[in-house]
């Protein structure tokens, strides 16, 4: 897949021109919809290798557009939400999207999702589709892996699934090994300069890394708090050999 086909399906006319512009520059192709009607038939014409769903639209609503779609293909659909309360909504309602992104985000975040799904989609259709972009590479440290190609963390050996924010915290905290990381840099390198939010999300999701690869959750021994500070991933203690 050389130059992938997203389908844009979203009203707002602001976001279709920035979206357009930033997904040509990522090596995208972006054909545009800006009603569900619209996209149900662009979608026969385009033939998209992916589709990024707004979740209001006029005339028929992205929940609907994506069940339709589900009727007859399996094409990657990431749902695009206002609130991050409706993620939970339509998640709940499991209308078949394959991720969700809530306004506003970033195109970088968008676009790193847009190639985790493209290469699933690619592996799924039969092992031999051209290879992803490779500039990524793989961590281990001690018996926890990750390949930022494949988008895989494994913890001695086992798959364990992250979202894309968990496996970039992760990606930071194993690239720096054995280093105290201050939240406000790991804030910064996750979520962006300009973040507003809660800070407590760092510590959620740095929660919710550590109920997937640690040996006993409550006694972190691999990512570990340093109080007033930050977060550090300890380096594995050596193997007992004299
Ligand atoms: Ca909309």
């Amino acid at each position: 897949m050389s130059t992938p086909t997203i389908l844009l399906v979203e009203d707002e006319d602001s976001f279709v021109e920035a979206l357009t512009v930033g997904l040509n520059r990522e090596g995208f192709r972006v054909e545009v919809a800006q009603d569900g009607a619209t996209a149900l038939a662009r979608f026969h014409e385009v033939k998209p290798d992916v589709v990024l769903l707004d979740l209001m639209l006029p005339r028929i609503s992205g929940i609907d557009v994506c069940r339709e779609i589900r009727k007859f293909s399996t094409v990657p659909i990431i749902m695009v939400t206002a609130k991050s309360a409706e993620i939970d909504m339509v998640v709940g309602l499991e209308v078949g999207a394959d991720d969700y992104i809530t306004k506003p985000y970033r195109i970088r975040e968008l676009v790193a999702r847009l190639r985790a799904l493209l290469r699933r989609a690619a592996m799924e259709q039969g092992g031999a589709a051209a290879p992803a972009p490779t500039n990524g590479r793989s961590l281990v440290v001690g018996d926890v892996a990750l390949d930022s190609d494949e988008h895989v963390v494994t913890v001695a050996g086992e798959p364990v699934s992250l979202p894309l924010k968990e496996f970039e915290l992760l990606h930071l905290l194993l690239s720096n090994v054995g280093r105290v990381l201050p939240r406000e840099l790991l804030i910064d390198r996750v979520w962006g300069a300009d973040y507003v939010g809660d800070t407590k999300t760092l510590d959620v999701h740095i929660k919710r890394i550590r109920s997937k690869i640690e040996p006993d959750p409550s006694m972190p021994q691999r990512i570990v708090t340093i109080r007033g500070l930050g977060y550090k991933y300890e380096r594995p203690a050596p193997s007992m050999r004299s």
